[in-house]
């Protein structure tokens, strides 16, 4: 039973370890499905905002390129400008993303706008792109960093190229300017949650948009930040995990290096937003498996009580049918037993005669019976009173059963002052040794007794032994013992006869 509880307890541990490993294992394996979605969600988003960006630079870069052939070819006189301007004019409606085109001489000054709007004594020659150009002799198209427009002092980033003169030395730029409104407003249609953001920033980690919009990122260096100090070193598109520095927000960010231009796309969500939706189904999930685990705890506990209380009401059980099998046997015993002498008694003595003469029959063995009678106990009795009457029969009752070695021998009290003795697989002349022995011992006992003419207790006993078919009337043997014991009395008493 007791192995049970421990079996019981053991199946409902597995039960619910299994049960909670299950569960962990679930929940760890979905949050990090729910992040790997992410990351291809955010990779898909930038390969778009790439070819986006991508398209708009190239764009810019085919039109100043037509421009810039132009000035090359026809040179940049005010007339020249005046077509030029009027071509950018039919152009630009062409193009919304472009906010605008201007074109520099070699000093900076303004020779054309597309917004017809030069500012007075305009000069450009601070700008990066101006610098960039002017000190570099490459006509490759050049992006720069965020500026606020001098016509309309809104954010732009600027695409430019430079234009020589005949003699190949620098002849002024030609820019497009690109409106980061533009960019935003392609951005915010764009769901990144609460915390998300979109970032267009230069390889060297210098951003040009960012979504939301804040005044102070506008041309932040953010090379500082892990994705350009530590994942784009080796490779241009990936995904990662950190804390910005800007807000503090842990973020999961995707981001792609162009293949073609100095440009880095970045989405960045927040990983609490992020992981809203597998917190919620998580804390389901453990509720509704810490409610199994308790259901399944209480169900054992009240399974072990059930068990414990039935190992206590059967062990309650045993003890008690021991104490009832020892009572009984306490009862068979004295049921057996005379009180008085703690002899066998009666019933005993005919059981075990009828036992023992059948086993001699089978066996083909005698069995032998001593009848023995105290010698004048009524006068012992008269003298000392029954008390010591009931003494002295206990003292001889001892007497018979020290003389008697065989384990199968019992000593019986018959009835009154009267004792017996069944001896198995005995012959007449070993029962006359027995009896001779008793007389002898009784007399060395020295009982007095003065009534008696032998002035002591002694006993009067009659032998008979049965073989055979006599066995098979045994009141014939009793009679027999009888017999021989009132020729004993009738002999003088403190002797034995044997039937013959
Ligand atoms: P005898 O056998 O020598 O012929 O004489 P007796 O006096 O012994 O014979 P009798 O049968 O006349 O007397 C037996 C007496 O044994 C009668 C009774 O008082 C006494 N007696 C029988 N059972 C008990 C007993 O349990 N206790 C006591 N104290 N006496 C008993
Ligand atoms: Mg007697
Ligand atoms: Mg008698």
């Amino acid at each position: 039973m007791k192995r049970d509880i421990h079996l019981v307890v053991l199946l409902l541990l597995v039960i619910c370890c299994s049960l909670a490993s299950l569960t962990i294992w679930k929940v760890m394996a979905s949050r990090d499905r729910a992040l790997e979605e992410v990351n291809i969600h955010g990779l898909n988003l930038t390969q778009a905002l790439v070819t986006y960006s991508e398209g708009i630079v190239r764009q810019s870069s085919m039109l100043l390129l037509g421009i810039v052939e132009r000035l090359e070819t026809e040179g940049s006189d005010p007339s020249q400008i005046l077509r030029l301007s009027a071509l950018v004019s039919r152009q630009l409606p062409l193009m919304p993303q472009l906010s605008g085109i201007s074109i520099y001489d070699k000093q900076g000054h303004w020779l054309m706008s597309s917004n017809h709007l030069i500012p007075v004594g305009a000069n450009s020659s601070d700008r990066a792109y101006f610098i960039h150009h002017r000190d570099n002799a490459s006509r490759e198209p050049f992006i720069g960093p965020p500026i606020r427009s001098r016509s309309n002092q809104e954010w732009v980033i600027t695409v430019s190229r430079r234009f020589d003169d005949a003699r190949g030395d620098f002849a002024g730029v030609v820019a497009v300017t690109l409106g980061v409104e533009n960019f935003l407003r392609l951005f915010g249609q764009i769901d990144v949650g609460q915390d998300g953001a979109i970032g267009l920033t230069y390889t060297d980690g210098t951003l040009l948009v960012r979504y939301p919009f804040r005044e102070q990122d506008m041309g932040r260096d953010f090379s500082k930040s892990p994705i350009y100090a530590q994942y784009l070193v080796d490779k241009s598109v990936g995904t990662a995990s950190f804390t910005s520095s800007l807000d503090g927000v842990k973020r999961l960010y995707a981001f792609r290096k162009s293949d073609q231009l100095p440009l880095v796309t970045t989405v960045a969500l927040g990983k609490r937003e992020v992981l809203a939706a597998w917190r919620a189904e998580a804390v389901l999930s453990i509720g509704v498996v810490t409610s199994l685990i308790g259901i399944t705890g209480i169900i054992g506990w009240v399974l072990m009580r059930h068990i414990r209380r039935r190992i206590k009401v059967e062990e309650e059980l045993r003890l008690t049918q021991q104490q009832l099998v020892c009572s009984n046997r306490q009862l068979e015993v004295l049921a057996m037993r005379d009180a008085l002498t703690g002899l066998a008694n009666r019933r005993c003595f005919d059981e075990t005669l009828a036992i023992e003469a059948r086993r001699a029959k089978r066996d083909g063995v005698s069995l032998a019976l001593l009848m023995i009678d105290i010698d004048y106990f009524k006068l012992f009795n008269d003298s000392f009173g029954h008390v010591a009457g009931d003494t002295c029969l206990q003292e001889v009752g001892k007497v018979l059963e020290d003389c008697v070695r065989r384990p199968s021998d019992l000593v019986a009290r018959y009835g009154g002052e009267e004792m017996s003795i069944i001896m198995p697989n005995t012959d007449s002349e070993g029962a006359a040794v027995v009896a001779q022995l008793i007389l002898d011992r009784i007399k060395l006992k020295n009982i007095p007794h003065k009534a008696s003419p032998m002035g002591h207790i002694s006993v009067s006993i009659g032998i008979a032994t049965a073989s055979g078919s006599d066995l098979e009337r045994i009141q014939l043997l009793i009679k027999a013992a009888d017999q021989a014991l009132y020729r004993a009395k009738e002999a003088g008493r403190s002797q034995a006869v044997c039937y013959s």
